[in-house]
């Protein structure tokens, strides 16, 4: 059976699977990205665990059919650096494909993390059915990756679904401020957790929110309320824009469950265009933990595009 290397780089760790054609993740390894070490020292950490884990498995590196990397954006997929990622400073165009492949000979591909997840969501997730889609991540920001015509839309650069960015509430003069209102701004993990703590004068953890909302706590459901309708604001956009069949939400924030899906598909059934847009599959991912990895994976393992 064929086996693929994933590897998901972040700004907190860099994990590593060996998945096999069935996406299925034989493998796993993680290594914390130390921040205080070059790229091309850590890429060479990262080569010396595959090799390990290789051994351990008893599995040749030269059996192995390819390494998929998820990676940060911005990022060039054409060049196989990463631009700039907010969190990985010291990386800014660090040619990682290039570094990587010197130490490990292997066929290479790269692209944006949001991008490889949604691959796995349609290779083994919940868009298996689903020939138009798009994936969103609601984590510490908000992703995504856009799938139509049975392909991945990656872009001339591998940045295309850079959603967190869309500006859905131009708040301030903009014409003088810094732009303010882009959508994980709204929306995010990390959005909703600073204007909780802003309402209640204390820290309040995305989690907490959910949970006084889900307790009656007025105020904070209100908040809750409002954010949920501007993740629908966000995929009405989508909607509009892409035409997909469905839309599935996966990250962090998900995981709070049906209150977010049930707000979304209210106001995706009121606000988009088409009578078919309306009707959007909005559905939860089937790949949390390891969807960063198989993605990877899938991406030496599917065609894709
Ligand atoms: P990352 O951004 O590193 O990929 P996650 O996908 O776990 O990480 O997203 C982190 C965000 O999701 C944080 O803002 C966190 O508060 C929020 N989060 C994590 N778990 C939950 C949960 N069960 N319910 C609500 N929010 C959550």
């Amino acid at each position: 059976m064929s086996i693929a290397i994933g590897i998901d780089i972040g700004g907190t760790k860099i994990a590593i699977g060996f998945v096999n054609e069935k996406g299925e993740v034989i493998a796993k390894s993680s290594l914390k990205t130390d921040l205080d070490l070059s790229p091309a020292d850590m890429l060479a950490k990262v080569a010396q665990e595959i090799r390990r884990m290789t051994e351990e498995q008893g599995i040749p590196l030269s059996d192995m059919s390819g390494i998929g990397i998820g990676a940060p954006g911005p990022l060039n997929t054409k060049t196989g650096k990463l631009v700039c990622p907010p969190n990985l400073k010291s990386w800014w165009d660090f040619p990682v494909v290039e570094t990587l492949q010197s130490l490990l000979p292997l066929p290479i591909k790269m692209e944006n993390d949001a991008t490889a997840a949604t691959l796995a969501e349609k290779w083994v997730g919940a868009a298996q059915d689903a020939e138009h889609f798009v994936f969103l991540t609601i984590s510490t920001g908000i992703g995504a990756g856009i799938y139509l015509h049975g392909k991945l839309i990656t872009g001339a650069t591998g940045n295309a679904g850079d959603a967190g960015f869309m500006m859905v509430h131009p708040a301030g003069d903009i014409l003088k401020d810094e732009p303010y209102g882009y959508w994980e701004q709204i929306a995010s993990g990390t959005a909703i957790a600073r204007q909780a703590s802003e309402l209640l004068g204390r820290d309040v953890s995305t989690k907490e929110a959910f949970a006084l909302a889900a307790q009656g706590d007025a105020a904070v459901a209100e908040l809750v309320d409002r954010v949920f309708a501007y993740i629908g604001i966000g995929c009405v956009s989508l909607i509009n824009l892409l035409d997909p069949s469905k839309i599935v939400i996966g990250g962090g924030v998900s995981q709070v469950g049906e209150p977010l899906f049930e707000a979304v598909r209210a106001y995706v059934s009121k606000h988009a265009l088409n009578p078919s847009g309306r009707e959007t599959e909005i559905v939860p991912a089937a790949l949390q933990q390891d969807a960063g990895l198989i993605g990877a994976a899938a991406l030496i393992h599917c065609t894709y595009s």
